[in-house]
């Protein structure tokens, strides 16, 4: 799985921002993933990995939007089934607002944009 790039340009204010999806095929396993966690959660995944069986990870960049302030982030997801039963996926918080942020389903249209707050996005992929 390579790295999926593309950007958001407002028809409003014309800001521009660059997302990806996906992780790198150097990063084929959860090993090597887990240098792009962040503190807390490298810390866990990297316990995980050392004392419990895995059984499914998955992990890349990946879209979000706040619920509240309905703009994307692109946040390092990464969510690990483990020992069968267990499950460890963190949250991801809004900068803005301290909502925790959803994963983003919807057209990109129905988001918006970070500058001037209509939602006036389209999508130009690389
Ligand atoms: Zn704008
Ligand atoms: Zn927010």
């Amino acid at each position: 799985m390579a790295i999926e790039t593309f950007q958001t340009r407002c028809k409003n204010c014309h800001a521009a921002e660059n997302f990806k999806i996906g992780h790198d095929d150097s990063e084929d396993s959860l090993d090597k993933a887990v240098e792009h966690l962040q503190g807390k959660t490298q810390i866990q995944v990297r316990s995980i990995l050392r004392k419990h069986k895995v059984d499914t990870a998955e992990y890349g960049f990946a879209l979000y939007h706040c619920p509240k302030c309905q703009t994307l982030y692109n946040p390092y997801a990464v969510r690990v089934e483990y020992d069968d039963i267990m499950m460890f996926q963190p949250f991801y918080k809004c900068p803005q607002c301290d909502s925790t942020l959803h994963k983003a389903t919807s057209p990109i249209e129905n988001y918006a944009c970070k500058q001037c707050g209509e939602k006036q996005l389209s999508r130009i992929d690389f």
